[in-house]
């Protein structure tokens, strides 16, 4: 159609991973950019309830685009995906978050142990050796495994055997590893109990609901006992509120992440506040 050059531009700046025909365009500009130094990590605090102390943070990837400005990973993470660039991406992201955190480390020991969080997407899982990715980035950074967390989706992990012996290693060598989005993926218990997981972050669907709604009230009391059962710790993600904080406290739940505590922050930021400099 004569529209369909127009439409298909409209939609590369509107909705960058939307069509396949835009993969190609723009799985070639992501290549460009890694090699120009065009992506940057923030990180966003997950925090103890109800005070919320930082305890950790969660490293998510912008992309400063020349002429587009920041671009939020929700527009180029699916086209990274499908074109594999999510690989080289993710081991630069991998690596900068490592060693961006070693340089938060406390020399006196004062700092609680927080811990780094990085998303490893399913491409990543399925067909790289992430066990010895990790160790290289541990090796390269000096940071210690047990400052280290890894965010993998049910989906991920979901049938796949390669991820799973994956997981087992990295655990094996201190690393924890979260179910990301719990809840929202090919939830299964069966997958629980096969994989190495240490910590359930609660998807920010079930945390809307639980001022309002009864049922999302159970599901995430059920949730926050299952994984107490487990021995597993749980996140709480996307609160927003106060009057959510202090309702998912009262459930039970000791930690969480969300706009109502910090957005993301750049990397130099949330060292200072792990390592207690700055009274919030
Ligand atoms: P996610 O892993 O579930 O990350 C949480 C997302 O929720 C982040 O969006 C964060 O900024 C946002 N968020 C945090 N608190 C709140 C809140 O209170 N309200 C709302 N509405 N949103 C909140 P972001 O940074 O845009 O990332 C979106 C998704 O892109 C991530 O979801 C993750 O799936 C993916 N992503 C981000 N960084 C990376 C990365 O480095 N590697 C991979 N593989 N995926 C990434
Ligand atoms: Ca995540
Ligand atoms: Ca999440
Ligand atoms: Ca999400």
């Amino acid at each position: 159609a004569k529209s369909g050059g127009k439409g298909r531009h409209r939609r590369y700046d509107t909705s960058l991973d939307d069509a396949a025909a835009t993969d190609a365009q723009l799985g070639a500009d992501l290549r460009r950019a890694l090699g120009a130094g065009e992506f940057t990590l923030v990180y966003q605090p997950v925090v103890r309830l109800p005070e919320g102390a930082p305890v950790g943070a969660e490293a998510l990837v912008r992309w400063r685009h020349p002429s587009r400005g920041t671009v939020p990973p929700d527009l180029f993470i699916g086209a990274a995906e499908r074109t594999g660039l999510i690989v080289p991406l993710g081991e630069w992201i991998l690596y900068e978050a490592c060693r961006q955190a070693a340089s938060w480390r406390d020399d006196d020991g004062a700092a609680g142990p927080w811990k780094v969080s990085v998303n490893m997407s399913a491409r990543q899982l399925r067909e790289t050796d992430i066990a010895h990715t990790v160790d290289e980035a541990l090796r390269r950074s000096g940071l210690t495994a047990d400052r280290l967390m890894i965010e993998v989706t049910e989906t991920a992990v979901f049938d796949n055997e390669t991820a799973v012996d994956a997981l087992e290693k990295i655990s094996k060598r201190g690393v924890s590893v979260a179910l990301d989005d719990f809840g929202t993926g090919h939830s299964s218990l069966g997958l629980l109990r096969a994989t190495p997981v240490d910590v359930l972050k609660v998807d920010k669907s079930f945390v809307d609901g639980i001022l309002g709604n009864e049922e999302e009230s159970i599901i995430a009391t059920a949730m926050l006992h299952l994984a107490e059962g487990l021995k597993l710790g749980t996140i709480a993600e996307g609160v927003e509120s106060a009057t959510q904080a202090a309702r998912l406290h009262t459930l039970g739940y000791r930690f969480a992440q969300g706009y109502h505590f910090a957005r993301p922050l750049p990397g130099g930021e949330i060292g200072v506040r792990l390592r207690g400099g700055v009274p919030e």
